[in-house]
């Protein structure tokens, strides 16, 4: 296996680290204290971000794409992350992206992912209902037909860009007799239907707006229904590529805390030596770096399957399941080391705990991803 970053994936790496440190990282901490990006703020962060191949660099090149690999966009994500975690989160428009890129019509895409290269149109994924979290299955927001519209009515939860989105592709039942293979996306554009958003304040990743989607007797053309019946096993495909992907971020958010955290150690004084200089703390910057890289070599191993056109669901899950409660471990270890300063809002390690913390939850629960890889290696399910 070989994990060696490419001449240009070396170069991306470092011009992005460049211009992160430089141009973002100083806004971080006040926008984080404001709460939620408002859209004109995303679209200002995603517009500058474009060219080092965000948002758009996976698409082909007839949308606007350089059709970059999945390793490529995890070198991107883990680099933002390290920076500025909720902003990685605010990218997950790509996700809408990729579902319309993977499975819209030629129509479908055509007008709308040229969209996508502008940085000012905001997508959102919505599958999570009050009802349906875990169990995705069971997904209860209708779509009816009715002529030459489907009427939705039903309630999402806990969407990433929820609040600021222009778009959402809604998991809905269009035939609750089929189970999961009644189920669709239903792209649902916010001008012509409109929903009502409210927004969820979270724990961590403060800075990534988090909303509740209603729909009342929303009225969507016929045509905005992707491959009917096929919206559940689409939702499992892009799974195994997001479920990679928050590996990645957790990764890029560990990282941040192991350079600050050696750092400290290097420069804190106790007892007239750096606290480096102890052995616990030397091991604690030690733990945190092992389980830093394996979950880098997780999440890329995954990455890596990905780009070979393999299947990965076990891959992608044992990535997030790790990567994620890694980057917890690894972050609570670095307010330990930090002392009080860790816990203090002044300092950006509370918010690097605050945000792994809060990715062990989307895009399934750890207990979630454990047995799906329980599934892949006994042939036993352990859910329905
Ligand atoms: C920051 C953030 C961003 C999100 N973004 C999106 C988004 O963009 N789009 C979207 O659709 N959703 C999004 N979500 C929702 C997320 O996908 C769900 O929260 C997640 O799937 C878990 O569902 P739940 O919260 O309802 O928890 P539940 O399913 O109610 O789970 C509660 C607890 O029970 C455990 N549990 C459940 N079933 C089992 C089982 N069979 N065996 C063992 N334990 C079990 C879980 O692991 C968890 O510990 C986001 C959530 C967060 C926190």
């Amino acid at each position: 296996m070989d994990f060696a970053l490419t001449e240009e994936q070396s170069m991306l790496k470092t011009n992005v680290r460049n211009f992160l440190e430089k141009e973002i990282a100083p806004v971080v901490d006040e926008h984080e204290k404001r709460g939620p990006l408002t859209k004109e703020a995303a679209v200002s962060f995603i517009r500058a971000l474009i060219p080092f191949g965000y948002m758009t660099g996976f698409l082909p090149e007839k949308y606007g794409g350089s059709g970059l690999d999945h390793k490529t966009h995890g070198v991107l994500y883990e680099e933002l992350a390290r920076v500025w975690g909720s902003l990685a989160v605010v990218f997950v428009s790509e996700g809408f992206w990729w579902v319309l890129n993977e499975a819209g019509s030629p129509e479908q895409k055509d007008r709308l992912l040229p969209l996508a290269a502008s940085g000012d149109y905001i997508g959102c994924l919505a599958i999570t209902e009050p009802n349906a979290g875990s169990d995705a299955a069971s997904v209860e927001t209708t779509a009816t037909l009715n002529g030459d519209e489907y009427i939705v009515n039903g309630t999402k939860t806990w969407i990433s860009n929820g609040t600021i989105a222009d778009a959402a592709f809604v998991l809905v039942t269009t035939d609750k007799s089929l189970g999961p293979l009644g189920m669709g996306f239903l792209l649902v554009e916010r001008d012509s239907s409109p929903f009502t958003t409210r927004e969820l304040h979270k724990l961590g990743m403060r800075s990534s707006p988090t909303g509740e989607l209603s729909f009342d007797d929303c009225r969507v053309p016929k045509g905005n229904l992707l491959e009917p019946g096929a919206g559940y096993k689409r939702t499992m495909a892009f799974f195994d590529v997001s479920r990679a992907m928050v590996g990645v971020t957790c990764t890029g958010i560990a990282q941040a805390a192991i350079d600050a955290s050696i750092k400290y150690a290097q420069d804190r004084i106790q007892f007239g030596r750096p606290i480096g200089s102890f052995q616990m703390i030397q091991e604690m910057i030690v733990d945190m770096m092992m389980e830093t890289e394996a979950g880098r070599l997780l999440s890329f191993r995954a990455l890596d399957i990905l780009d070979r056109g393999e299947r990965c669901r076990g891959q992608s899950s044992m990535a997030k399941a790790y990567a994620t409660e890694a980057a917890v471990q690894t972050t609570s270890k670095a307010i330990q080391i930090h002392g009080a300063m860790g816990v203090s809002d002044e300092y950006p390690i509370e918010r690097y705990f605050r945000d792994a913390r809060t990715l062990t939850i989307p895009d399934g629960t750890t207990q979630m991803q454990k047995l799906i890889v329980g599934r892949e290696a006994l042939g036993i399910k352990a859910f329905v």
